[in-house]
């Protein structure tokens, strides 16, 4: 496996692999790798000839305050995984090496990035569409894989790619869980034993609201059932739950599926994001 720290030895590598005619998969991470990422990357190793996994925890993605310095990291644990699952190349470079000095463009995603997460978290999205766009020129992909844990920024960076002519297949996997139905990510490693016993029960409420969506509820009164269902966990501080179209994260006065229901909360001091995405075809 090769360890890259620059982006030009990331291009020669890369290059090389698209002259011999070989399709490259790319799984971007901030690293700590968990369960949830080692599904795209099995993904990828499945469908693409070339895996590539980027490591790097991107400042331009925390809005002031957010846990930047306290993100976990832990790069030796996750070049052996990368190792064991086969990737060829991890891209870990520094932030020197990312945003050397005068950089002055940012990728903004219109509308899709004002709801949802998009208002607790001033620039957030602006940082995540920057720094894939920059990852794809990097990587020159043929797929990319993201999870829907993160619904949100899937779907900004299915637009980006869309609207400035990308050419990369952006590939959407499904959210990977603890058994008792919390959606891992590397800040549940935050939660206190008491905090990790109440988390899933963001994911039962969001449950209860798909059981609404599916049998032809608005979005109104599936966003009530899943406050409803949370409020029953004092410990939770919901931030914002919200029912919408799965495509374009917009509202219309049409009851039931396909809507993408998603929420954010706060477990003391750690912020927990889930959601549950019901297809107009689901049972009912
Ligand atoms: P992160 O390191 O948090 O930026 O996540 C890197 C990628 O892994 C993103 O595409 C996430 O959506 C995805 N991911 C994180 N957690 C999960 C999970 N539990 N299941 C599936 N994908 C995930």
């Amino acid at each position: 496996m090769h360890v890259a720290r620059t982006i030009i030895e990331t291009r020669v590598a890369i290059g090389a692999t698209h002259w011999a005619g070989d399709t490259v998969g790319l799984v971007p991470t901030m690293g700590a790798l968990h369960e949830g990422h080692l599904s795209l990357v099995r993904r990828a190793r499945e469908e693409c000839d070339f895996v590539v996994l980027t490591v790097f925890v991107n400042p331009t993605q925390f809005a002031p305050g957010e846990d930047y310095a306290q993100y976990p990291r832990a790069e030796e644990r996750d070049l052996a995984l990368a190792e064991a699952e086969g990737v060829d190349l991890v891209f870990a470079p520094s932030t020197e090496e990312m945003y050397p000095e005068g950089a002055l463009t940012t990728v903004h995603v219109d509308e899709l990035t004002e709801v949802m997460c998009g208002p607790s978290r001033p620039g957030h999205f602006d940082g995540v569409a920057t720094v894939v766009a920059k990852l794809f020129s990097i990587t020159m992909p043929n797929r990319a894989y993201f999870g829907e844990k993160d619904f949100q920024q899937l779907q900004v960076i299915r637009r980006m790619a869309r609207d400035l002519d990308l050419p990369v297949e952006i590939v959407g996997c499904p959210t990977v869980r603890e058994p008792d139905g919390l959606a891992i990510s590397s800040r549940n490693a935050y939660l206190s034993a008491e905090d990790r016993r109440a988390a899933p029960a963001l994911y039962r409420a969001l449950l209860a609201g798909a059981g609404v969506a599916s049998r032809g509820g608005r979005a109104e009164e599936v966003e009530e059932t899943v406050r409803a269902a949370l409020a029953s966990e004092p410990r939770f501080q919901l931030q914002y739950v919200e029912a919408r179209r799965p495509d374009t994260l917009q509202r219309d006065d049409l009851p039931g599926p396909p809507l993408v229901i998603a929420a954010a909360a706060y477990l003391g001091t750690t912020r927990l994001i889930d959601n549950v995405v019901v297809e107009k075809d689901s049972p009912r």
